[in-house]
């Protein structure tokens, strides 16, 4: 039986993708072959990249003079190659400094990894009421290099309610939790960037999309070539050998998706999904959520018990995911620095898991009394 996984990431994916990847494990359209076997270079191959990449410029409406990169190292690599590559540390004239603001774990790591190579302006914080709001965003400084916000904060469970406006400074983000969520304006950003494992496919793939102005920059030549846009997108990704495979899940998973309409349906979908959530949680005696009303997220939805003593609270978690799980309902404790519970509702979620959730929650509360 399969369950219904809550997890952050690596989270649920469609099981029509999962069945269809068994189907051609051992023969991919009829190559006899498995796509993991393939030569990146093969005409095998290539015709599935080219697939995945066509897919997602479609559902994202990635416009033209955007080009996108499927690399590895994750998003965590990319709070390295994005000051690496745009904020030319070494170079004569270059702007050396960032703006970001920091919305939680995942963007102090993206400041902490940026501070190595350049200046970073901590504009704006929520780390004051632990990071369960949105900063209001402060105009960047004229001079900086690129202004950088986490869209979707994973642990916190908070979103950007709207795209702040930089003017020419441009706005790179880390949209790791909420690619493909709903409707999203690219052309608003100048780079965005995402690991797969949360809302597109396997872990291993990190989809990069960037505007063609930022990869035209003179970049200091002791950066290694792996580490450097400018390289991959002259290799069309395959400087060297790709994530073969994940590539391949995550066209079959885009495939799945512009089957289910495309963004304006899925947003409604996954609005739906959230709604079901956070209206539970409203009225609710046991569990409420910690995070403000205007930035909640979609896709990562975090409740905790109005029990105020700490051991009291400790064992309703406890008990919680533990009961969960045993009803098939796995991964539902909140991230270990935050506790907690937290339902991660990606793309691949089911409404019928959420609602599997809401009712096991009422269970819970009435055995409570
Ligand atoms: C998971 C996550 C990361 C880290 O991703 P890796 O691919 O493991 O490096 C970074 N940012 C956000 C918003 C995330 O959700």
């Amino acid at each position: 039986m399969r369950v219904y996984n809550f997890s952050p990431g690596p989270s649920m994916l469609p099981l029509p993708v999962l069945e269809r990847a068994a189907a051609e494990m051992t023969d991919a359209n009829g190559t006899g072959q498995s796509v993991m076997e393939m030569s990146h270079r093969s005409g095998d191959y290539k015709p599935i990249i080219e697939k995945t990449e066509t897919l997602l410029r479609e559902l994202m409406s990635i416009p033209s003079n955007y080009q996108v990169l499927f690399l590895q190292g994750g998003a965590s690599l990319q709070f390295a190659m994005v000051p690496l590559n745009l904020a030319a540390p070494e170079l004569p004239g270059q702007r050396r400094r960032i703006t970001l603001i920091d919305t939680g774990i995942w963007a102090k790591k993206a400041a902490d990894e940026a501070s190595k190579y350049t200046e970073v302006n901590i504009a704006a914080s929520s780390k004051d009421r632990a990071y369960t709001y949105i900063p209001a965003a402060p105009a960047p400084g004229t001079d900086d290099a690129y202004y950088h916000i986490t869209w979707n904060n994973t642990i916190v469970g908070t979103k950007w309610p709207a795209i702040p406006d930089t003017g020419s400074i441009p706005l790179v983000t880390d949209l790791s939790s909420a690619i493909l969520s709903e409707p999203l304006d690219v052309s608003r950003f100048a780079l965005l960037y995402a690991g797969a494992q949360k809302n597109l496919g396997p872990a291993g793939v990190t989809v990069v999309i960037i505007r063609d102005d930022l990869l035209n920059r003179s970049i200091p030549e002791r950066i290694p070539a792996m580490l450097r846009y400018d390289i991959h997108n002259k290799e069309s990704s395959m400087y060297n050998t790709p994530p073969c495979y994940g590539i391949y899940i995550i066209g079959l998973v885009l495939e799945w998706l512009k089957g289910l309409g495309g963004m304006e349906a899925l947003g409604k979908i996954n609005c739906n999904k959230a709604a079901l959530l956070y209206n539970y949680l409203e009225a609710n005696k046991t569990f409420y959520s910690p995070v403000e009303k205007n930035c909640r997220s979609l896709m990562n939805i975090p409740f905790v018990p109005r029990e105020t003593d700490p051991d009291r609270k400790a064992a309703i978690e406890k008990r919680f995911v533990a009961e969960a799980a045993a009803a098939g309902l796995v991964n539902l404790a909140g991230h270990r620095l935050v506790g907690g519970m937290r339902a991660s509702i990606y793309n691949a979620m089911p409404i019928e898991g959420v609602k599997a959730l809401l009712a096991f929650m009422e269970k819970f509360e009435k055995e409570a009394k």
